[in-house]
């Protein structure tokens, strides 16, 4: 059996460590392989990145032996103290093979599972979905073609249009992960967003975070403010509100056609970790203690008040 890495929440979460936390993930987290061949500017896996290999985005990732691992993601998905397993696959000349094992054994012990990485093709797509894959995540990233062209290398509009294809091949089984702060305008980004939304794709939404070692070390994560605007605006866009109620002037969301949108996102949703459900990806963007971009659990009132007064254009 091989070796599988373990966020350190998911290591905790399923009891193969002690762990003080505010908050557990409610998916498991196992990242396989490690130094990517591709070099995503912002990536700690990326190949030029002087990161220590035991790092994905800020958190840390425990080695253990698959047949540990699954040993204790079976009793722990029974106790539903975890919801699914997602693969956070690195890419290697051998991926799509060590994927395929991973997600065999995985599928065979009862978990559902996520497989959040690199495919080249549909045909690919269906090939984990044959082996019983509840979903798939093919990141985009990057808001516009410029910007990846400039931070991940390569094509957008490729990119784009695959993860488009397999939306239309795998009708709500596909997800995409949108990063903010990586020099697009909110508008940019909410444009990405509504276009995803109207394809039944699923997005999780990302703060940039800096981390030392990575080519993007240097700069800053998003302002908080716009952050809150651009979920606010996918909050109301999930409650069937028209996209056209968002309002953007000089690049910025500038404000909501919407009476009483306390009222409206008074259940916090807004505000909490966005993409596959039951993912809370806890302190994957943010150190405890710190405004939570995204919330890894349910917000306080206080929590939500303060939210809505960091979006800037909501009253509360
Ligand atoms: S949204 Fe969460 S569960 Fe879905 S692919 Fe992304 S990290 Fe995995």
């Amino acid at each position: 059996m091989s070796s599988w890495k373990l966020s350190i929440g998911t290591a905790g979460a399923i009891g193969i460590r002690k762990l003080k936390t505010d908050a557990l993930p409610t998916t498991a987290y196992i990242m396989l392989g490690e130094k990517c061949t591709r070099n995503c500017a912002f990536c700690a896996q990326a190949h030029t990145s002087t990161a220590a290999a035991k790092f994905l985005s800020r958190v840390a990732w425990q080695d253990t032996s698959e047949d540990v691992s699954i040993e204790h993601l079976v009793k722990a998905y029974k106790l539903g103290k975890i919801k699914r397993a997602c693969l956070q696959v690195v890419n290697r000349p051998d991926s799509l093979e060590t994927v395929k094992t991973a997600v065999q054994d995985l599928v065979a012990a009862g978990l559902p599972v996520v497989v959040s990485g690199y495919i080249t093709s549909v045909k690919e797509a269906k090939g984990l979905f044959d082996l019983g894959v509840d979903r798939i995540g093919l990141a985009m990233d990057v808001a516009t073609p410029d910007l990846f062209a400039e931070i991940k290398g390569g094509s957008w509009q490729k990119r784009w249009e695959l993860l488009c294809s397999c939306a239309v091949a795998f009708p709500g089984k596909m997800t995409t992960h949108l990063i903010v702060g990586l020099g697009e305008t909110e508008a940019e980004m909410w444009n990405i967003i509504k276009e995803c939304y109207a394809r039944d794709i699923t997005v999780g939404l990302f703060a940039f975070t800096p981390l030392p070692g990575t080519a993007m070390a240097d700069r800053p994560q998003p302002k908080i403010g716009s952050y809150r605007r651009l979920q606010i605006a996918f909050g109301l866009l999930k409650r069937a509100f028209s996209p056209d109620v968002v309002v953007c002037s000089g690049g910025e969301i500038v404000s909501f056609k919407v009476k009483n949108i306390g009222e409206v996102l008074a259940d916090g949703d807004a505000f909490r970790t966005s993409g596959c459900h039951q993912c809370n990806r806890p302190f994957y963007n943010e150190r405890p203690g710190q405004i939570l971009y995204n919330y890894p659990r349910a917000l306080s009132p206080e929590e939500l008040r303060q939210a809505f007064v960091e979006s800037e254009v909501v009253t509360w």
